[in-house]
């Protein structure tokens, strides 16, 4: 096989929020960028986000970045580096208010100033009561940013390698990233992206479970081509399981909904919530709803035929906010359940979601590995922001409107970081590893000429159904154990795969192979940390490990307040300290999480 080297300043993976974020600060600076998307810009994976971006301007009552610190910490249960958490909550304001400057339509109050709604675990003074902190523009919010994002890339020239897949990390026998071997998806043609800064924004890897609010192309590809070009990944144990998906369809319905007031109910029509949590109720973290909702289900007061989902009610809200402010929640009730919500109850059930853990970066969106004895050694030349990032600002449990906040931060502080390193410390180009690039090469080649191979869609609904049953909202000794079995099976067969279909043309079978080549090392590492983890965190609940005395809802801060790092080869695992200490105030202490 044949390929062509291309020479860029900056490749950027990626052209969701936090790619474009990441390319407008190169490209401002003059930098020749080049994003790498799968699909066009706008239809990446935020272009779905409802419920808003958070920021504490305190539009509609009083609030402020270190109550929203603290939020993110209290929702996160202590596994976010509060450094890092500092560092996004203090930008957002800016974030947003840049944001609005680049056109973004926001809906407004009365005043004129951005509207702003309430949101799960998002408090005022501390955990008092909620606070209206997401901005949104009504339940469009990520496809208003990512049109926003797009045209100010499109002034600047930042240049799109639109339908391309990036297929591997070039690093070479120093550990410098010197760019991408991607593949055109129209013509099968191979190029070598040569450049001095690197940077993933490739969204998240949702797909990797049965159900899922995710979109078909998150495949978690950043994350696959980290782990084999040695990259350990971190936090993978913790996955969020939206507490609203349409129950059979996985469709999102936003959180919004319930902070427009919206409210849960068992078959027997009661406000469940308010047994789970008494002061935030149906506002609590996604997990906590999650997990109530479950326990609801599981107790036998479920609804439907087959008691499996529980009730959103909308009913009693005015007809006119439903319309106003959460349209295509309306919709999806209608094409997906088959619901007027303003009239009946929607059919809900928690549905994966959100990917708490990723690639190791700092708050400047540099990765970072352990190198002797510290364990946070940024790798030259590459960065990571977004969803396959962990910056570690979610934790153990994201809250909602975090992630585009996310996605605006660190695409800014991974694009500034990159300019300054090019500026200050790359001159030209490195040479290029060609082994590196003929390794990629061999992996297409296998797939085109595999004989007598496993089936794709066959064998990505195994990995799928694994994660669904083994690593779930809840979490079971045993099953994580047979789990890890499992996953390493399914993972000899994806090494073997076979494509029927060799042609060159919009090869979407060789596409979704090479994606199936991503998920599986996002599942290998999910459910080796979640088997390791022997507590109840966030996200993560087991069954052996409950509410205690020394061990309040099952969380053991002496042995377990530490991020898990998977290292690909020998699926080894490695652990560094969470940072407890904050930028510029007091670390938010430790104690148990209620709402
Ligand atoms: C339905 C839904 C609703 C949500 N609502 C909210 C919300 O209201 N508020 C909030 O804060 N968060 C929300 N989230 C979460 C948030 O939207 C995502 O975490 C975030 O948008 C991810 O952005 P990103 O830029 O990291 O990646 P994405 O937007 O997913 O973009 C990934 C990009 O990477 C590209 N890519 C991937 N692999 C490759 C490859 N191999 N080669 C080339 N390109 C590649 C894709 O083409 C795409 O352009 C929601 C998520 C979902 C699924």
């Amino acid at each position: 096989m044949t390929y062509t080297v291309r020479k860029f300043d900056a490749v950027v993976v990626g052209a969701g929020g936090a790619g474009l974020r990441a390319a407008l600060q190169l490209s401002e600076s003059g930098l020749k960028t080049a994003v790498l998307t799968k699909v066009f810009p706008t239809r990446s994976h935020t272009v779905a986000a409802q419920g808003g971006v958070a920021a504490s301007l305190g539009n509609s009552e009083e609030d402020n970045w270190h109550w929203h610190m603290y939020d993110t910490i209290k929702g996160g249960d202590w596994m976010c580096d509060q450094d890092s958490v500092e560092f996004m909550c203090r930008n957002a304001n800016a974030a947003v208010v840049e944001l609005e400057h680049y056109g973004m339509p926001f809906d407004r109050i009365d005043n004129g100033k951005i509207y702003q709604r309430p949101f799960g675990g998002h408090m005022s003074n501390f955990g008092e009561k909620p606070v209206r902190r997401s901005c949104a523009a009504a339940d469009r919010t990520g496809h208003a940013m990512l049109h926003a994002l797009y045209q100010r890339n499109v002034k600047v020239n930042t240049q799109f390698f639109v339908e391309w897949q990036a297929l591997d990390l070039i690093r070479d026998t120093d550990g410098e990233v010197l760019g991408v071997v991607a593949m055109d998806m129209e013509t099968s043609e191979v190029v070598a992206f040569h450049a001095k800064a690197t940077i993933f924004a490739t969204g998240g890897a949702g797909r990797v479970y049965y159900s899922s609010t995710n979109a078909f192309i998150n495949t978690g590809d950043g994350l696959g081509m980290a782990a084999r070009a040695g990259i350990p990944l971190e936090d993978m144990e913790f996955w969020q399981f939206h507490p609203t998906g349409v129950a059979g369809a996985g469709v999102l319905i936003t959180e919004g909904v319930r902070g427009e007031g919206g409210i849960l109910r068992n078959a027997d029509g009661e406000r469940f919530m308010e047994r789970y949590a008494p002061n935030a109720k149906d506002l609590a973290s996604r997990d906590v709803v999650s997990r109530s909702m479950l326990t609801e289900i599981n107790e036998g007061r479920g609804a439907g035929p087959y008691k499996d989902y529980v009730y959103l009610d909308l009913t009693h809200l005015d007809p006119q906010v439903i319309l106003k402010r959460l349209p295509s929640i309306h919709e999806i009730g209608i094409q997906f359940a088959g619901v007027d919500c303003l009239k009946e109850y929607l059919p809900v059930v928690p549905t994966a979601h959100y990917q708490m853990g990723g690639i190791p970066t700092n708050r400047y969106g540099q990765v970072v590995v352990p190198q002797g004895n510290d364990l946070s050694v940024p790798v030259p030349g590459f960065y990571a922001a977004g969803e396959c990032a962990c910056a570690s600002v979610h934790g153990a449990n994201r809250l909602g409107t975090n992630s585009l906040l996310d996605l605006l931060v660190f695409g800014k502080s991974s694009g500034e970081a990159a300019v300054a390193s090019i500026r200050e410390n790359v001159k030209a180009h490195k040479p290029l590893p060609v082994d590196v690039i003929e390794k990629s090469l061999a992996r297409l080649d296998r797939l085109n000429t595999q004989k007598g191979g496993a089936n794709v869609h066959e064998t990505r609904l195994l990995m799928q159904r694994t994660l669904q049953k083994h690593a779930g909202v809840f979490r079971f000794s045993n099953l994580l154990k047979e789990g890890v079995t499992k996953i390493l099976e399914v993972a000899e067969t994806v090494a073997h795969t076979e494509i029927q279909d060799k042609s060159k043309v919009f090869n979407t079978a060789r596409i979704e192979a090479l994606e199936l080549d991503n998920l599986i090392e996002v599942a290998k590492a999910t459910m080796i940390s979640a088997e390791a983890r022997k507590e109840s965190r966030g996200a993560h609940m087991r069954d052996d490990a409950e509410d205690s005395p020394e061990h309040p809802n099952g969380r053991n801060d002496e042995e377990w307040l530490k991020h898990t790092l998977w290292h690909r080869e020998g699926n080894r695992l490695e652990y560094k300290p969470v940072q407890m200490k904050p930028l510029s105030v007091d670390s938010i202490e430790l104690k148990k999480r209620t709402y």
